[in-house]
């Protein structure tokens, strides 16, 4: 083979005659000739090209799944929330979808000592900032709730429970709206479900008529011995009344409380008075009965010694029977979710024994018209913290 070499070199003497007439088909021949073959590889090059694209494509798609399942920055997605319902209406799971922003800490300049809150109804707890972003302080720290009706949470970060239910907490920077961090919080159910959140979804729908129009309740001025705070008569471990203040259930807590039970009523729900106004010399008889069987420490801790009784105000109304089931039954939630509306609030709220000197009563309102109720209600506080009083026997 290597012997064919020397028989056709270039520019060899039997070149020439191919360079005369009849050459010259032959030399367009050639012409296209190279053209196809240009053409061919071309078409091969492109082949290649597209199967190699073809293949880069596959893998990057293939990056990206599996990317976005370990995906650590700020993303939205689509959480479903599916609670079980066990109330004889729901025949079927209730299945709730709500949008949420999963938050990565990390890309935030706020620092919190955790992320995750868990929170019974009425209960209160907050996340410590622990780092600002750059140019932000304490002062620029903006609190706001993705849902009040689960948690509601103050200018301070005091996060607490509404209902059960689970919502977002947001901390954003005034000084820089773009640096914000969020906090997911979970309100447990008393009961277990979540069944409480549905039927509220229900009855807010009707509700807001209602508001702002029970009216503050009457001040005596007349009696000496009385101590009001921002038009709230007061009356705890810390202020008592004297022994002739007797005013009978005022006639407005009266008023607003059967438009109450009425409306209750509406809903299927039966709530009634089970004790109302209780005289100073009433209270003795109760409060003595009860040392009698539990011995004054922990009497203490359910019933008011006489003049310390908030049921000497007239305006108090114990619903129903007073017993811990209350709590569990249909009615103390819609209690607990409506009564701002009549004016009223639920006087001795879970998670605040400390501050109200009295453990948890579902069934205990106090009136103290709808624009403090509300506020009460909205901010998740007890009446001492809203007055900012004490509650705590002289002794
Ligand atoms: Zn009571």
């Amino acid at each position: 083979m290597d012997n064919n070499y020397p028989n056709r070199p270039n520019g060899s003497p039997q070149r020439p005659p191919r360079n005369d007439s009849p050459q010259r088909p032959r030399k367009r021949i050639s012409k296209e000739l190279a053209r196809k073959r240009q053409i061919i590889a071309l078409c091969v090059i492109s082949l290649i090209v597209l199967i190699i694209v073809i293949v880069i494509a596959k893998a990057c798609s293939k990056d990206k799944d599996d990317s976005s399942s370990s995906n650590s920055k700020v993303n939205t997605t689509v959480t479903t929330i599916v609670t079980n319902t066990s109330g004889p209406e729901m025949t079927a799971p209730l299945t709730t979808t709500t949008v949420v922003t999963t938050f990565n800490p990390d890309s935030s300049g706020f620092k919190l000592d955790k992320y995750t809150i868990l929170l019974d109804i009425g209960q209160t707890d907050l996340a410590l900032v622990q780092e600002y972003p750059d140019g932000s302080s304490e002062e620029d720290e903006r609190w706001s709730s993705s849902d009040d009706k689960i948690a509601t949470v103050d200018a301070y970060g005091h996060i607490t429970g509404v209902s059960a239910g689970e919502c977002y907490i947001t901390l954003q920077s005034a000084a820089d709206p773009e640096q914000e961090v969020q906090i997911k919080v979970k309100v447990a159910d008393p009961n277990g479900s979540i069944e409480q959140t549905s039927e509220k979804k229900e009855d807010t729908t009707e509700s807001p008529q209602q508001l702002a129009e029970a009216p503050a309740p009457p001040i005596h001025d007349d009696i000496k011995g009385l101590t009001y705070k921002e038009g709230i008569l007061l009356a705890n471990k810390t202020y008592s009344m004297p022994e002739d203040f007797n005013p009978g259930l005022e006639p407005i807590c009266e008023e607003y409380f059967k438009k109450l039970t009425e409306d209750a009523k509406k809903e299927g729900l039966d709530i009634y008075l089970g004790s109302g106004y209780r005289s100073y010399k009433d209270q003795v008889l109760v409060y003595n009965s009860y040392v009698e069987t539990d011995g004054k420490e922990k009497a203490d801790t359910y019933s008011a010694r006489p003049g310390y009784s908030e049921h000497q105000t007239g305006l108090v109304i114990d619903v129903n029977t007073i017993n811990d089931a209350f709590g569990e039954t249909k009615e103390a939630a819609w209690l607990a979710e409506h009564a701002h509306e009549y004016g009223f609030i639920i006087r001795y709220p879970k998670g605040k024994e400390n501050i109200t000197g009295y453990k948890y009563e579902p069934w205990h309102i106090r009136y103290v018209g709808s624009k403090v109720a509300t506020d009460i209600y909205e901010r998740g506080i007890s009446l001492e913290e809203y007055l900012n009083v004490d509650s705590k026997y002289p002794d």
